[in-house]
């Protein structure tokens, strides 16, 4: 099953992808990295280099899954505010979860910028909007937390909102440290950097099953593909919205469902304020930002069912709302969609992706950064692996860990899954 449908934009803006071989032989290794989306390339990218010998293998091709489809968006903020997270996490944790999600906000453009074929990544600040007058008040309230702790934010009043952009919203946040990207480009490149550094990576080439290896032949795992087999000491599951994929009993993810569009260029974009990624209070929410040739990409309205649109006419009716709600911020503009699609996604019930080794199955690692930023997720996730594998701590190994205590908002003492 397809985890999007629909005309994906950011795969028009590369011509020709880099292409890799099936793997056709057995090979041996010390980390088998199953998946090439944003996860499993930057993992590899990471392992790379630390010196760390690594073989990836992608059923199809690199960045073909839901990293095609993903709006660019990179926030250190979650779809969970700082404030929600102190109430499930405690203080420290929550506090050291937004920090790694800045650092690894950090670690996308440092890695940008050294990719030769660029990702079109920049520095964005984000207008986080209250939604409803009613909205304001918690939302002050996250601020003062934000500044509290250090984040790079500001205060927003109707007035200074007015001053900037077309629309009347009561009071925003203002946050500094965020990016967007073309994700495409950036797993691509990330790739080709990869495999200059060591990292071998094999298209066409799908998991089958993993077996301990043989007593005495060095290796900790066989694992099956499609083509050859591949001894390896660790396995790193990026499968993706597939979690089934990555076996183990810890994974209970929520699957829904999302849309985006992208407009033909607009003549000017003047009425945006520094072209600020935009968000707002509201669940679910609607999210935008612009191209560097001045297209708008609209995202979000999410819908808690199971499986991506299916007809054009049904993807069609909600490409529309998200227009519309668009022409109600920037009413001057009159945008024409050119890219539309709906794609499926996972949710954890605390907010946090898994990443770690499995406790059941040491040796096996899941690198799933489910969540409204999982590219970030995806960036954090690849440091966490790479300083599990080479001895180092993380400061949010044991926030994300797969067996973490699960904290619900309003639902009591935390259990375990
Ligand atoms: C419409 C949409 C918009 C989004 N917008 C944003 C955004 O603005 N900002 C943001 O941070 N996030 C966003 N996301 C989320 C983001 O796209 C994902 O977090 C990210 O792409 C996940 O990357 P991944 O590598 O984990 O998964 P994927 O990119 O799906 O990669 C997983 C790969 O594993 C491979 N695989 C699976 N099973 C096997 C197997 N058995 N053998 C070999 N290979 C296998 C798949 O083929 C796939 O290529 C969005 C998601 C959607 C759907």
């Amino acid at each position: 099953m397809s985890l999007h449908f629909g005309t994906l934009y950011w795969p028009e803006t590369c011509a020709k992808p880099a292409s890799y071989a099936a793997l056709n032989e057995d090979v041996k290794t010390r980390v088998a990295i199953v998946g090439g989306g944003m996860s499993g390339v930057a993992c590899g990218y990471e392992l790379a280099r630390s010196g760390m010998e690594a073989v990836l293998i992608e059923q199809g091709r690199i960045a073909g899954g839901s990293s095609a489809a993903n709006s660019g968006i990179v926030q250190f903020m979650s779809d969970r505010m700082l404030g929600d997270f102190i109430g499930t996490l405690g203080e420290r944790d929550a506090v050291t979860l937004y920090r790694a999600c800045l650092q690894a906000v950090e670690r996308l453009l440092a890695i940008s910028e050294r990719l030769p074929r660029g990702a079109q990544a920049r520095r964005r600040c984000s207008l986080y909007y209250a939604s409803t007058p009613e909205e304001a008040a918690p939302l002050r309230q996250e601020y003062e937390l934000l500044r509290r702790h250090g984040f790079g934010a500001d205060w927003w009043d109707a007035s200074m909102i007015a001053e900037r952009f077309p629309f009347r919203k009561d009071a925003a946040i203002l946050t500094h440290g965020d990016a967007e990207f073309n994700p495409y480009l950036f797993v691509l490149a990330l790739a080709e950097e990869a495999v200059k550094l060591g990292l071998s990576v094999y298209e066409h080439t799908a998991l089958k099953s993993v077996h301990h290896a043989p007593a005495g032949s060095g290796a900790r795992f066989v694992v099956e593909t499609s083509g050859g087999t591949i001894e390896a000491d660790h396995i790193v599951y990026a499968v993706g919205y597939t979690p089934e994929q990555a076996g183990g009993r810890w994974i209970r993810a929520r699957t829904c469902r999302t849309y985006a569009i992208v407009t033909d260029p607009l003549a000017s974009l003047t009425g945006w304020h520094e072209r600020c990624l935009l968000w707002e209070t509201a669940r679910p929410y609607l999210y935008a930002r612009t191209t560097p040739d001045n297209r708008l990409v609209v995202g979000g309205l999410d819908e808690n069912l199971r499986l991506p649109v299916l007809t054009a006419k049904e993807l069609r009716a909600h490409s529309l709302r998200l227009l519309s709600e668009m022409n109600k911020l920037f009413p001057q503009w009159k945008p024409e969609i050119r890219y539309e699609w709906c794609g499926s996604f996972c949710e954890s019930a605390d907010g946090l992706p898994w990443i770690g080794e499995d406790p059941d199955r040491p040796g096996q690692h899941y690198l799933l950064g489910y969540g409204g930023n999982g590219a970030v997720y995806s960036m954090l996730g690849a440091n966490v692996i790479r300083d599990n594998l080479t001895g180092n701590d993380h400061p949010a190994s044991t926030i994300v860990r797969p067996d973490r205590r699960v904290a619900i908002p309003g639902a009591g003492a935390a259990s375990s899954v």
